[in-house]
């Protein structure tokens, strides 16, 4: 038997949240943020099968744009980071990608770099996340500056949310308003939204928005919200019971016992461990088994983790378990390990991917 530890992958998932995106941003248009692999759910095959529907997509970086369009992707495409050498500006044109601009010197690169083939600009603005993006007060003169240049033949404006994941946090009002202000009369579409931008602003969703984590069925709120019971997950990682046994009250489970039992215990191991993604968990994690929602223990392992089996029935070595999916959403699961879903998503390791 081989190991059982694999991801699966549903496409159908991805387009249900896909088209919910798309109801939300209403007359806009939703670019689907396939970057880092598409958060680790395979940049390919998820592009392809959004491809008749997406308005377009967004990759981090031109290697990922480049893998996309040798893969016969052929929407647009925006990438995040923009560019940093003049050279990349030809191969960005003749791929007819869209090309982010959040800094000064790459609006010098691109004064000095004439192109045959023009390019789309999106120039971002540091609205107030304070990470890559033109300073409010500098926007309109960096508008205006590739405005003159005849290679670039539109500009959209744009800005990032850095707290939109707290629907509570009046800081994103306070980033629309500043966008909304140092944009005034500016001609161009906009585009504002991430995952959690989409949902619950209405205000935010403009001309494009850009979700990333919902296409992939993940709450992005840090606390519960009602979106989790229309998203689908796409990713289940699932394994298997390796091993069962029953130990003593007293005794210390793994890596330096961080538990000990309480109780005569029935251990179960799965095989999963940290080498495949899943995350340093703490003891009451929840694992499902046979459907059966059990507690982790123990401290999780390179390639295997525990979980204390002895408050269900009818479990046995060879028998399913969950680690993450439908009906134990990822965001879950990065609760209780102090991180975050995109974290986990996008750390999926050595695991088989199949896709239905
Ligand atoms: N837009 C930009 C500029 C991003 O950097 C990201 C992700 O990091 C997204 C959109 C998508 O965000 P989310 O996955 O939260 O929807």
């Amino acid at each position: 038997m081989s190991r059982p530890a694999r991801a699966v992958i549903h496409l159908d998932a991805l387009k249900h949240n896909y088209r919910l995106a798309k109801s939300l941003a209403g007359e806009g248009n939703a670019l689907a943020v396939v970057k880092a692999d598409a958060y680790g759910h395979g940049a390919i095959s998820c592009a392809q099968s959004l491809s008749d529907e997406a308005d377009g997509f967004a990759v981090a970086c031109i290697e990922e744009a480049l893998e996309l369009r040798a893969a016969g992707i052929r929407n647009r495409m925006l990438i995040l980071e923009g560019f940093f050498d003049p050279s990349e500006l030809t191969e960005i044109a003749s791929e007819n990608l869209d090309i982010v601009v959040h800094n000064p010197e790459q609006i010098r690169i691109l004064e000095q770099t004439p192109l045959d083939k023009p390019v789309r600009v999106w120039l971002k603005m540091d609205s107030g996340m304070h990470r890559v993006g033109i300073l409010p007060d500098q926007y309109r003169d960096a508008w205006i500056r590739l405005e003159q240049l005849p290679w670039i033949n539109e500009i959209l404006l744009m800005t990032h949310l850095a707290c939109a994941d707290e629907p509570d946090n009046g800081y994103t009002l306070q980033q629309l308003e500043t966008f909304e202000r140092h944009t005034l009369g500016l001609p161009g579409e906009r585009s504002i939204a991430n995952s959690a931008g989409l949902i619950h602003c209405a205000s935010a969703r403009a001309d494009w928005s850009r979700p990333g984590l919902m296409l992939y069925g993940a709450s992005p709120f840090d606390r519960s919200h009602e979106i989790e019971s229309t998203l689908k997950p796409v990713m289940e990682l699932q394994s298997a019971i390796i091993s069962i046994k029953e130990i003593p009250a007293g005794s210390p489970v793994g890596y330096a016992g961080t538990a000990v039992t309480q109780k005569t215990t029935r251990l179960g191991v799965i095989a999963i461990g940290y080498a495949d993604g899943y995350p340093l968990a703490p003891n009451g994690t929840p694992v499902v088994v046979n459907g059966q929602s059990v507690p982790l223990i123990g401290r999780v392992s390179m390639d295997m983790l525990t979980i204390d089996l002895s408050e269900v029935e009818g479990v046995n070595v060879g028998d399913p378990a969950l680690l993450w999916g439908k009906d134990l959403p990822v965001t879950e699961i990065a609760r209780h390990a102090g991180t975050i879903p995109y974290q986990l998503l996008c750390n999926l390791n050595r695991v088989p991917v199949s896709y239905t």
